[in-house]
């Protein structure tokens, strides 16, 4: 193995291990309306999307419980090829490359992400935007020298940002890049948009029950596993995680036919000359977003959680806040950071909190 993948590898590794933590996957133990003959296969932990992916279903019998978690993880595949910006042959790598020359022809999927996306970018003032990976690159390659960027390196990449720069046309399902040099980054939604196709996947084999988690993010349907009354999961307390050691469970979440997704300082970061940057962008200013240390939406899909919480996590309490109490069916729970890390809920947060 070379340094590069060897590194991209040990960097896998402590995500993975670290975002185990995040998400604590167990169920409510009480009397269930759901058949009491149902079965679960648990898929354990694989790798995808740079992160792991966990299926859980469940089915009356194994055959379709199989069946439906095999379907569920050739949808994560099948988002990963597409919208994946470190593999080269992807259709977002591909895009990347030539969509600035002229507008680039895709397929459904990817035209519906960024449709959302441009939505989300919309809603959150400018707080999500996908066209910030001229800047994130930046950041990877400050990681990787560990130095941090000149003004004038950030400079010129927020020039290439801005989502009025991306302009997509419907009837063609074509996408263009206003400016050389501009690049896409579905890094903040890619992994919602597929545990929703994974979940429907699940649905359409037969399962009548489920749980499909991509490095954190979850959502789950129907009957949970026999014995339990409610799907529930753990959301980790971010003060106790600076050792890389998995963190306590700060609250217990009752999860029925929702998505949840978090966005955190502590879930994912770069260390650049001994300080610790979150992997989120403040499209502001470029710099790495400090406000909270951690961002949790729920939502009836997971690409409305994960782009909300990631948008969230740039806005800030007062505005996230005011963002999320806007949207039907969606709460959020923030965490500010250290040393107060002081929990905010919007109004309707608690009916999911055990
Ligand atoms: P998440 O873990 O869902 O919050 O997504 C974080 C990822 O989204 C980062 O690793 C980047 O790839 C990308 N990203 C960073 N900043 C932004 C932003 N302001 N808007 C949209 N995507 C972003
Ligand atoms: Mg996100």
């Amino acid at each position: 193995m070379n340094k590069k993948k060897s590194r991209i590898a040990v960097e896998i590794i402590i995500s993975a291990s670290l975002i185990l933590g995040v998400y604590f996957f167990t169920t409510a133990k009480t009397k269930s309306p759901w058949p009491s003959r149902r079965i679960t296969v648990d898929s354990g932990h694989r790798q995808t999307m740079g992160t792991f992916v966990r299926i859980v279903a469940v089915a009356m019998n194994e055959q379709v419980a199989d069946k439906s978690i095999q379907t569920a993880f050739e949808q994560c595949q099948l988002v990963d090829n597409l919208m994946s910006d470190y593999k080269p042959d992807s259709e977002l790598s591909r895009l990347n490359r030539e969509a600035h020359k002229s507008a680039v022809k895709i397929t459904k999927p990817t035209f519906e992400v960024l449709q959302k996306a441009i939505r989300f970018s919309e809603l959150s003032e400018g707080a999500f935007d996908i066209t910030i990976a001229p800047v994130v690159a930046l950041w990877r390659k400050a990681a990787d020298t560990n130095s941090l960027p000149t003004d004038a390196q950030l400079q010129l990449a927020r020039s290439k940002v801005g989502y009025q720069k991306l302009i997509l046309n419907q009837d063609k399902m074509t996408v263009r890049l206003a400016v050389k040099g501009m690049k896409l980054d579905l890094g903040g939604i890619a992994k919602g948009y597929a545990i929703d196709k994974a979940t429907e996947a699940m649905q359409a084999s037969g399962a009548i029950g489920g749980m499909v988690d991509i490095g954190g993010d979850i959502r789950c349907f129907g009957a949970p596993p026999p014995g339990k009354k409610t799907w529930m999961i753990g959301l980790q307390d971010p003060t106790l995680t600076d050792k890389l050691a998995p963190g306590k469970i700060l609250l217990r979440l009752k999860l029925t036919d929702v998505a949840i997704a978090t966005s955190g300082d502590y879930r994912r970061f770069a260390l650049i000359e001994g300080k610790r940057y979150s992997h989120i962008i403040d499209t502001k200013t470029g710099l790495s977003s400090d406000q909270l240390s951690s961002v949790t939406v729920i939502s009836d899909k997971a690409i409305d959680a994960d782009a909300l919480a990631t948008a969230v996590t740039v806005m800030g309490t007062e505005k996230g806040l005011d963002l999320i109490e806007k949207i039907p069916q969606t709460e959020a729970i923030l965490i500010s950071p250290a040393p107060d890390y002081k929990i905010t809920k919007t109004t309707g947060a608690d009916k999911y909190i055990k």
